[in-house]
């Protein structure tokens, strides 16, 4: 058994806990503990090995481990201790208390005065979209190819169809022709990609990889290993257009369709989560619904640049460890963050004012494509700004600045609205 008490925990040493654990030791926090279930410190990072991290934040484009790399050094030198190979499997919120179990040590039973939530998520696989079909070999999910190519050395096909266009199907579209394998096609049920438009540039414009919207996988075939798929067009209501489906021959499926926040802990717990972003609902200091929790990266919701990451993990570390040397102001109001016509979910969903609160950064995800918009944010049916945008994307996060002066005037509500599409 190994018992210890630390000012700030964080569970999850991907990107979002390495930033956070370094900022909360920078922000005050005597002791800080970094709990990992893996081998080694990184996250998803860590079989991420193509180019495309860091360009916000070093202004340089560095793969995922040379990324993690710069956080690890700094974890090392702020004398932050880590348990790695250890699976934290309860929080007890009444008692600030961790549980988990680790080979070596046994159950640990640790305490804290702030706790990090970043566990990251995991992706949806064959069960949660239910395509019809038999059972057999060669079905993965896009990460786990990813893992067992990059990390494991083991190549998953040699033909290969990809269901979903986010952008893990997208990368692994790529790195599977650079292995030698024929990539036949990327099939996205919606009539708009699902991940970043230079990740469908850079992994199949530039080999040839057909993308096919608006088609879906119906039907897998194959008795011991994968022979053949079915795909069909949809119409707009995503149901199969009957004569519209051919056949492609593959012997490998890759199922790229989506992404679900790690959040069996915070369930169990009862944090109160969004149900559109399957995350914890937070205020602008990354703080859940439990006093003394935080949380940032892809628990809170599902983020394609890690740069911001690495700034929302940023906040939430400094928070908790300002949190845990009992550094709080006093709130004068809480305002909610509600979307408005075509945006999905602001992130922070409430911002606490208090006499120390800055400029919030408000992000953001719409609902569909347009081109030529006007994207407003407002409060009381009152214009605060608004910005002009060429192009939006779901796959693509954006962002609008609430300026500090702006907040005491605010009323129990902001929106972000898109008031004009062009195109
Ligand atoms: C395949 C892929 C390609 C990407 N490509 C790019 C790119 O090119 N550029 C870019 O900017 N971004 C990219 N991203 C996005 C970016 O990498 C992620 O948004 C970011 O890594 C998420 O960080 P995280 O720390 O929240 O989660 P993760 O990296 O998933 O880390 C979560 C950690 O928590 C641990 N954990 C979970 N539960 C527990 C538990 N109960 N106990 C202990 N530990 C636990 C996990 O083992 C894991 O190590 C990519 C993501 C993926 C998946």
């Amino acid at each position: 058994m190994f018992e210890a008490n630390y000012d700030v925990i964080v569970i999850g040493a991907g990107p979002a806990g390495l930033a956070s654990a370094v900022e909360a030791k920078k922000s005050g926090a005597q002791n800080v503990l970094l709990v990992e279930r893996d081998n080694a410190l990184g996250g998803i990072l860590q079989q991420c090995i193509h180019p495309g991290f860091g360009l916000h934040i070093f202004d340089e484009e560095l793969t995922g481990p040379e990324y993690a790399y710069r956080f690890v050094e700094e974890v090392k030198k702020s004398g932050i201790d880590v348990l790695l190979d250890t699976m934290v499997l309860e929080i007890d919120k009444d008692d600030n208390r961790i549980y988990a179990v680790n080979g070596e040590k046994g159950v640990c039973n640790v305490g804290y005065k702030s706790l990090i939530l970043a566990m990251g998520c995991r992706e949806r696989t064959r069960g949660s979209i239910a395509i019809p079909g038999t059972r057999p070999a060669g079905i993965f999910t896009a990460g786990t190819a990813q893992r067992y190519i990059n990390m494991q050395g083991y190549m998953v096909g040699k033909e290969v169809v990809i269901l979903g266009s986010g952008d893990i199907g997208m990368i692994m579209a790529r790195r599977l022709t650079l292995e030698g394998a024929k990539v036949k096609a990327v099939i996205e049920i919606m009539p708009y990609l699902a991940g970043l438009t230079r990740n469908k540039v850079q992994c199949l414009d530039d080999f040839e990889i057909p993308l096919y919207l608006k088609h879906t996988i119906t039907d897998i075939k194959g008795r011991k290993r994968v022979e053949k798929v079915t795909v069909s067009q949809v119409d707009s209501y995503l149901q199969p257009i009957k004569g519209s489906e051919w056949e492609v021959s593959c012997d490998t499926v890759l199922l790229s369709v989506g992404l679900i926040p790690e959040n069996e802990l915070s369930k169990k717990c009862q944090i109160k989560l969004s149900p559109i972003t399957a995350g914890p609902i937070v205020n602008q200091k990354m703080e859940t619904s439990i006093k003394n929790i935080f949380a940032c990266g892809n628990v809170v919701h599902v983020n394609d640049l890690v740069d911001n990451v690495t700034i929302e993990s940023r906040i939430a570390g400094r928070f908790a460890g300002l949190n845990s040397i009992d550094r709080n102001y006093r709130i004068k109001k809480i305002v909610k963050c509600t979307p408005g016509q075509g945006i999905r979910y602001i992130m922070p969903q409430e911002i606490e004012v208090t006499d120390e609160s800055g400029d919030i950064d408000l992000y953001f995800r719409v609902k569909e494509p347009a081109r030529g918009v006007t994207i407003e944010l407002s409060s009381n049916g009152e214009t605060i700004s608004h910005i002009k945008k060429q192009k939006i994307n779901p796959g693509e996060m954006e962002k609008m600045k609430l300026k500090a002066e702006m907040l005491e005037k605010l009323g129990e509500e902001i929106k972000i609205s898109i008031t004009e599409v062009k195109g």
